[in-house]
C-alpha cells in the first residue's frame, strides 16, 4: 500500500473478524482456501466501515482499470474486486485474496490513467506475491499474531474488552492485514513494473506517482515518505527496472480523456476535498 499499508479506519470488529477467521488458520502456513477465507472475512467487515463510493461509473472505471492489469499479470488464484473509498486522503489498500481498494483522492491526483495504474499495478502485486501469507508467517514467528489472536478470540466471544480491541484492533489491522516489509514494497513495485506494460499501461507512471506523494505530503498528508523510510531507494530501484525494460511501443499514459470524466465526477460527487461527509 502507499500510506503505510493499511486501510485508515481499520477498527476493532474488522479485526476481530479478520482475526476470528485467523484463529482457523492458527497452524501451518496460510494457503489460498485460507486466505480466501480470511480476505471474505475482512471485506465484509471492511464494507461496514468505509464509506464507499457507490457510483456505478467511477466504479466500474476502476474495476475495468483493475482487470486490464489482473490480466496483464496472467492466471491468479484469487477472483480480484476494486472498490473505490470516498476518502480525502491519498491511499490505496488490498485485502487477502484481491479485494483492492482505491481511495477517491488517489483518483483525483493521478495527473494520468498510468499513475492510477502504478497504484493499483502495486496493490494486486501485494496479493499476487502473497505478502499476506508472508505476514501471516512471519508474524506466527515473532508472537505477535498469538498476542492479537487471544484479543480476538474475546470479542469472538462477546468479550466486553472494548477499550482494549480499539486500541488493538487498530494495531491489529495495520499490523496483520497491510503492513508490508521494505522488501515486500519493493517487490510490489517491481511486480507493477512487469506487469503494466503487458496490460498496456505506461510503468513511468508508478514513479511519477511517487512524486505526486512527495509533494502531497508536504502539505500534511500522513505520507507514504514517513512510513517508508527510504523512497529515494524505491524511486530509483524502480526507475532502473524500467530502464532495463524492453517497453513495448505505445504504452497508454493517458486514456483519451477518461480518467479526467471520472475525475469531475468524483468532484461532483464527493466535493473537491475528495469526500464531503465525516469518516
Ligand atoms: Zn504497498
Amino acid at each position: 500500500m502507499w500510506q503505510g499499508c493499511s486501510p485508515r479506519e481499520t477498527r476493532g470488529r474488522a479485526a476481530a473478524a479478520a482475526l476470528a477467521a485467523l484463529l482457523l488458520v492458527a497452524c501451518g502456513t496460510l494457503s489460498i482456501p485460507q486466505e480466501r477465507k480470511l480476505g471474505q472475512e475482512a471485506n465484509r467487515e471492511i464494507r461496514r466501515q468505509l464509506k464507499l463510493l457507490r457510483d456505478r461509473v467511477v466504479h466500474d472505471y476502476v474495476a475495468h482499470l483493475g482487470a486490464n492489469i489482473v490480466a496483464g499479470a496472467g492466471p491468479q488464484p484469487f477472483e480480484y474486486e476494486f472498490h473505490v473509498v470516498e476518502d480525502d486522503q491519498i491511499n490505496a489498500f488490498a485485502l487477502p485474496a484481491g479485494y483492492v481498494y482505491v481511495h477517491t483522492e488517489t483518483i483525483l491526483k493521478a495527473r494520468n490513467v498510468s499513475e492510477l495504474a502504478g497504484v493499483m499495478g502495486h496493490e494486486v502485486g501485494h496479493v499476487a506475491r502473497r505478502h499476506i501469507a508472508q505476514n501471516y508467517n512471519r508474524q506466527r514467528n515473532t508472537g505477535i499474531l498469538h498476542q492479537v489472536a487471544v484479543i480476538g478470540a474475546g470479542v469472538a466471544g462477546g468479550s466486553a474488552a472494548a477499550g482494549a480491541v480499539n486500541l488493538l484492533g487498530g494495531l491489529a489491522g495495520v499490523a496483520y492485514l497491510n503492513t508490508f516489509t521494505r522488501e515486500a514494497e519493493a517487490d510490489a513495485d517491481a511486480f507493477a513494473v512487469d506487469v503494466l506494460p503487458r496490460a498496456g499501461y505506461d510503468p513511468r507512471g508508478l514513479v511519477s506517482f511517487f512524486d505526486t506523494l512527495a509533494r502531497e505530503g508536504g502539505a500534511g498528508v500522513p505520507t507514504f515518505l514517513s512510513s517508508h523510510p527510504a523512497p529515494k531507494d524505491r524511486i530509483q530501484a524502480t526507475s532502473a527496472r524500467i530502464a532495463a525494460a524492453q517497453l513495448p511501443a505505445n504504452l497508454a499514459v493517458n486514456d483519451g480523456g477518461r480518467l479526467e470524466i471520472i475525475q469531475q465526477r468524483i468532484r461532483l460527487l464527493v466535493g473537491e476535498s475528495g469526500s464531503s461527509k465525516q469518516r
